[in-house]
């Protein structure tokens, strides 16, 4: 048997497929008038709108259902769009069915095939309810490349992103020390911080050129021919 003696883990949303073609999918089937207003910007926005409503989500003040409504209406006003809750129900019920229609970013495969065939556990640390998250890693047909011990959704575990121990829990189960580990996310708050502060070494996939805060040097790439360069460099 192998001796695994290190870990590479990725973030799911937006890290090993694009969550932005279902959302515009999703957008277009409503027939919005967004004007000149850029549909990646209008994302972005209803993403960090996301992560500050999970909170609320958490100490049970919101249900979900809610929370992905509202996190719709708030990205949309900020760009002057009012949107009807009827209307954010809508664009909700069509962004989960195309998520079912979601594919890999193309190098994805090449980037575990050469984990795996280095004897580097590679897995996925996601956050969000279980259902829906492996609804998705389905439709990407993951558990072909990733095995199932090694994918870990946060209301699984009881710990999410931003709060470091998600990444010392996983540390443990896997039983590979943090400073073995790297951590491969799109998120600076989500992904970066926590990994740094459970040390383990953050990749930052900032394909989408977002701003970044302060004291932290993550590797910074935007291409997955770049992170398969890197994970060759730090493999050898
Ligand atoms: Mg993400």
């Amino acid at each position: 048997m192998d001796k695994h003696t290190r870990a590479v883990f990725f973030d799911l949303d937006d890290t090993l497929y694009d969550q932005l073609l279902p959302f515009a999918r999703a957008i277009k089937q409503e027939s919005l008038d967004i004007g000149t207003n850029n549909i990646e910007e209008i994302f972005k926005s209803s993403r960090k709108a996301s992560d500050l409503l999970w909170e609320e989500y958490k100490k049970g003040n919101l249900s979900l259902d809610g929370l992905r409504r509202e996190r719709l209406i708030r990205s949309f006003r900020e760009y002057g769009i009012t949107l009807t809750r009827s209307q954010a129900s809508g664009i909700q019920e069509s962004y989960e069915k195309y998520q079912g229609e979601i594919s890999l970013f193309p190098s994805v495969k090449k980037a575990v095939k050469l984990l795996k065939d280095n004897h580097i556990i590679c897995g996925i640390i996601t956050n969000g309810p279980v259902q829906h998250q492996k609804r998705k890693i389905e439709a990407l047909k993951l558990s072909e490349l990733i095995s199932d011990e090694y994918i870990f959704v946060s209301d699984g575990i009881g710990f999410a992103k931003p709060d470091k121990n998600i990444f010392s829990y996983v540390s443990k189960r896997i039983n590979i020390p943090a400073n073995q580990s790297v951590y491969i996310g799109d998120s600076w708050e989500n992904d970066v911080v926590p990994a740094y502060e459970a040390g383990w070494t953050p990749v930052w996939y900032n394909y989408r050129h977002r701003k970044g805060g302060t004291g932290k040097e993550p590797e910074i790439i935007d291409d997955y021919g770049r992170l398969i360069s890197y994970l060759k460099e730090k493999i050898s």
